[in-house]
């Protein structure tokens, strides 16, 4: 059993097809932690979808009447690169939900994981890079929007750059963006964040989390959040089909284990939620994902014992 909850449905599965995106990750992770012991049933709950109040405080109301009637143009679909449908719609309706939940225990657990979710490339008027709405946002806008919160930071370690993000949060001040991405790879405009690491293609182990870890301590100086949304990308994998970089399932534990340290220090909330995963072999995908649940468990362990 995990002293926090992970938040899961068995319709976020985007069902997608032979897809270079493996949209029944959340299905094979889901019952991989429970295959290896490492969650029970108990530990899962599964949301409601967010509901259109919720989406609406972060999307234009042309763009969510669009996805819900579907009536995206040519073009519209072309750039979310995943096929519409009701299914989709129902999936990421579901995974915004999920987040929002995820918030809320995590306010009250000190932790928690949305098994799906991240979907940190859709726009408030678009969705792209196969993300239709931006859950995190929606979630963040939410907790706000009850009074759980004022302050919030998004540390997104996704091998490609958190643009919606970007573009949704630009200005305020409430809410802090760390991104951390390969430069030359998607998107190729890349609207500022609050702090932004451009990595050079290749970037190995040590590099990357020293690079890391000094930017968080800078970030976790500047700013004091009141929870974390922790964009776990599984994608700077070195065998990664999209991306660039060159870690190692080892490195990316070392990685997941950096973030809720600066975390657990500074007695900040942390949400994980998935994002990308292209492996060559979607067990790698799935392993990488299971490992930030095992980092999660490892630090709210430390937290415990040492109250
Ligand atoms: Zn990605």
């Amino acid at each position: 059993m995990l002293p926090f909850k992970l938040i899961y449905h068995e319709r976020y599965d985007l069902n997608l097809g032979d897809h270079v995106f493996p949209s029944q990750k959340y299905r094979l992770v889901y019952e991989e932690l429970l295959r290896r012991g490492i969650a029970d049933a108990g530990d899962f709950l599964a949301p409601a979808p967010a509901t259109d109040e919720d989406v609406l405080r972060v999307h234009r109301s042309d763009y969510v009447r669009k996805l819900k009637t579907g009536s995206l143009s040519y073009a519209e679909v072309q750039q979310l690169e995943i096929p519409y449908s009701k299914v989709l719609i129902e999936a990421c309706w579901l995974a915004a939900g999920g987040s929002i939940l995820a918030g809320q225990c995590a306010l009250r657990d000190g932790w928690s994981a949305n098994i799906g979710g991240g979907f940190h490339h859709a726009c408030p008027d678009h969705g792209e890079g196969f993300c239709v709405i931006h859950d995190v946002a929606v979630a963040i806008r939410r907790l706000q929007f009850d009074g759980a919160i004022e302050r919030a930071m998004v540390v997104d370690a996704d091998v490609h750059h958190g643009n919606g993000t970007a573009t949704i949060f630009g200005g305020d001040d409430d809410v802090f963006t760390l991104s951390i991405h390969q430069l030359h790879n998607y998107p190729f405009v890349k609207p500022p964040s609050t702090m932004d690491i451009n990595l050079p293609d290749g970037v190995g182990d040590v590099d990357y989390l020293a690079i890391l870890e000094k930017h968080l301590h800078t970030a976790f100086s500047d700013f004091s959040p009141q929870i974390v949304f922790y964009i776990a990308g599984a994608d700077p994998y070195r065998e990664d089909q999209l991306g660039g970089l060159a870690l190692t399932m080892e490195g990316l534990g070392k990685r997941d284990a950096l973030v809720m340290e600066y975390a657990r220090s500074n007695r900040c909330p942390v949400v994980i939620t998935q994002a990308g995963g292209y492996a060559r072999r979607v067990q790698d995908t799935v392993a990488i994902h299971v490992g930030t649940i095992l980092a999660a468990r490892d630090a709210a362990g430390k937290r415990a014992a040492r109250g």
